[in-house]
Order: C-alpha cells, then sequence, then structure tokens
C-alpha cells in the first residue's frame, strides 16, 4: 500500500467542451502520479502533482540508451457514475515482465493499481463520456542516473499520466488498410519484442512511414528469420477468422502479449469458437483468401479495442475482406468488450475493477 502525497493544482486547466472532438493523446489531464527509485531505499516519495514539464539531466541514461517501459489502459464512466477500470493488473504484470527484461525494478501489483485508481479518482472530471470516448492512461518508467556509461541506471522515475481520448477511428468501425512488410522487420526472438517500450517503435518508424506513403494506414509485420510467418501490426495483435476457427500468431517471444488478444481468446473460448494460438503463415493466408476460408481479419489493441482489416497488401498481391465491411464475429467482440468496459455487460471475474 503506498502512501500517496497529494498536492493539487492551484491553476486547473479547462475541461474540453462536450462538443469538442477528441483526437488520440493530444489532451492531458491537471495532475499526474510520480514516484522515484534509487537503489538501497527502493521506491520512494509516491505523489499525486500538477501535471508539468520534468526537470532532468541531459545525460539521464534514458535519452542515450532508451532503458524505458510504458503501458496504456482506459477507465470509463459507466452510466451508474461508478469509474470502471479493464483488467489494470493485466498491465501490471505485463509492465513488471517488460521491466524485467529491461533490467528496471519491479512495482508491486497492487502498487501500480493503487497508483492508477488515485490519480483517475483525482481527475475524474476528465473523464469523457460520449460513446467511444475514455480516459486513456500512460504509465511508464525512465532511467535517470546522470551516465553516458552503458549499464542498468540505479534511479528511475515511474510516472503515470491522463489523457482523453476520442473514438479511435471518427466513423465508426471503419476497416483499415494493412500493408505486410516483408522488408523491414520490428522484432526478433530473444529481443524485446515481448517488452512494451519506446526502443520496439523507433524501429516500427521507417516501416510505418512507408506504408502511409503506400495509402496505408498500418504495418503489418513478419517473423524476423524467415520472414514468412505473421507476427502482429502496428500497435495491435491480429487476428483471422478461417472456415470458422478464429487464429492469432502465438506468443513467440517477438509478439507483444496484448491484454484485448487475451480477452478476444477467452471470449471466442466461452462462446464455443475455438481459438487458436499458432503460428500462421502469409502463405496460409494469401490461400484461405483464394479459396473464401479467409472470413474475417481484424487488429485488437486498447486504443481501436478492435480494428476491422478490410485490404492487405503483399508485394503486387491484394487480399479484400468482407468487401470493406465489419465481419459479424469482430463485431460481436467489439460490442462484448466494450459493454464490459462500460459496466453494461458483465464480464468474467476480475475483467472490471471499479476505481
Ligand atoms: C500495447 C501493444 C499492443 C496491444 O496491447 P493491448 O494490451 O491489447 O492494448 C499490441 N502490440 C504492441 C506492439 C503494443 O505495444
Amino acid at each position: 500500500m503506498l502512501n500517496i502525497r497529494i498536492e493539487k493544482t492551484t491553476t486547473p486547466k479547462e475541461l474540453p467542451g462536450k462538443d469538442n472532438p477528441l483526437t488520440f493523446g493530444t489532451i492531458f489531464t491537471d495532475h499526474m502520479f510520480v514516484m522515484d527509485y534509487e537503489e538501497g531505499k527502493g521506491w520512494i516519495d509516491p505523489r499525486i502533482v500538477p501535471y508539468g514539464p520534468l526537470s532532468l539531466d541531459p545525460s539521464a541514461m534514458v535519452f542515450h540508451y532508451g532503458q524505458e517501459m510504458f503501458e496504456g489502459l482506459k477507465a470509463y464512466k459507466a452510466e451508474d457514475g461508478r469509474i470502471l477500470l479493464f483488467r489494470p493488473d493485466m498491465n501490471a504484470k505485463r509492465a513488471n515482465n517488460s521491466n524485467k527484461r529491461l533490467c528496471m525494478p519491479q512495482i508491486p501489483v497492487e502498487d501500480f493499481v493503487q497508483a492508477v485508481k488515485e490519480l483517475v479518482k483525482i481527475d475524474q472530471a476528465w473523464i469523457p463520456t460520449a460513446p467511444g470516448t475514455a480516459l486513456y492512461i500512460r504509465p511508464f518508467m525512465i532511467a535517470t542516473d546522470p551516465f553516458l556509461g552503458v549499464r542498468p541506471s540505479s534511479t528511475y522515475k515511474f510516472i503515470i499520466i491522463l489523457s482523453p481520448v476520442g473514438a479511435y477511428y471518427k466513423e465508426g468501425l471503419n476497416p483499415v488498410k494493412i500493408w505486410i512488410e516483408d522488408d523491414y522487420v520490428r522484432a526478433v526472438k530473444g529481443g524485446i519484442g515481448e517488452a512494451k517500450t519506446g526502443g520496439n517503435y523507433a524501429a516500427s518508424l521507417a516501416a510505418q512511414m512507408k506504408a502511409h506513403d503506400e495509402g496505408y494506414s498500418q504495418v503489418l509485420w513478419l517473423d524476423g528469420v524467415e520472414r514468412k510467418y505473421i507476427e502482429e501490426v502496428g500497435a495491435m495483435n491480429i487476428f483471422f477468422k478461417i472456415n470458422g476457427t478464429v487464429v492469432t500468431p502465438m506468443l513467440n517471444g517477438s509478439i507483444l502479449p496484448g491484454i484485448t488478444r487475451n480477452s478476444v481468446c477467452e471470449l471466442c473460448r466461452s462462446w464455443g469458437i475455438p481459438c487458436e494460438e499458432r503460428r500462421i503463415s502469409v502463405d496460409e493466408l494469401l490461400e484461405a483468401a483464394e479459396n473464401g476460408t479467409l472470413e474475417e481479419c481484424f487488429g485488437s489493441g486498447t486504443a481501436a479495442v478492435i480494428s476491422p482489416v478490410g485490404h492487405l497488401r503483399f508485394g503486387d498481391k491484394v487480399i479484400q475482406i468482407k468487401d470493406g465491411n465489419i465481419g459479424e464475429l469482430s463485431q460481436k467482440i467489439y460490442d462484448t468488450i466494450t459493454g464490459i468496459q462500460l459496466g453494461k455487460i458483465e464480464g468474467p471475474e476480475g475483467w472490471t475493477v471499479v476505481c
């Protein structure tokens, strides 16, 4: 249990108006959570303070060698006024897996969740309520030793910021166009692909730019060794429905273990729909598209929840799915997960956490 010191802002910002069409990640709330780590002392001085710039030494290790971890989850306001989080313990556990891989200190799961809850409660007026909106929560940790040598830092900051966000896609669940990348790779087995860390995103930008230039919104990554097997999309995991079975690439060390991914698999299985976590090659996908068994395709992630894919491009081959319409199962999964997140549908034990 953290003993959080609270220093409220004396100059609260204006809340975004009801008619303000929220975008993603541009507006930040009045407060942030901060705590410091020092070797030998552990985590010290947990506090909620006014949102504002940090003062860091230019030699702080995070700037030079990228030792950092981040997470992403959302808070929702239910119709009855409760503030709900979706499986926040999963974010806390995944943060610790990332921390371990990046030689950064662990944060007790209870402390992580407590810090999120207390901050969200203080800035609860910022939780938007229009359909498709939520308060995005961004916890992250950075290495702060002022040192240019290469080793794990001995000091860190763990920070949580909040951002009211709008519907990910303006016109609802519009299918996206995806570029299958066979030149650049995102991650390899043994690397840091399964950690949620900035470096993976820095590595992805060049391919993302290339896809954008070609008129595609996201990149679908292939495995870094054989360039044959499907891994994931940008900031989402990927699912296919082939001949009645849901298939997603198995967690192999280079894929980010999404919490939405895990939730999709659990829901499908609870409905009696087989959900296979296994290797799936581009060839298998092209074949399924050709013989008509590729029924649906969608990405899963906290930002968009479910993002239908209507068009995939691999070299000179194009796969059209559902003539650009959302699939039945994709819609059902979207409705169910967002229903649970908003407290309208009772989800499995532990999925809905009240702030
Ligand atoms: C965060 C993230 C995801 C999605 O994870 P969720 O927990 O479902 O939001 C997928 N891929 C990458 C690379 C990510 O960083």
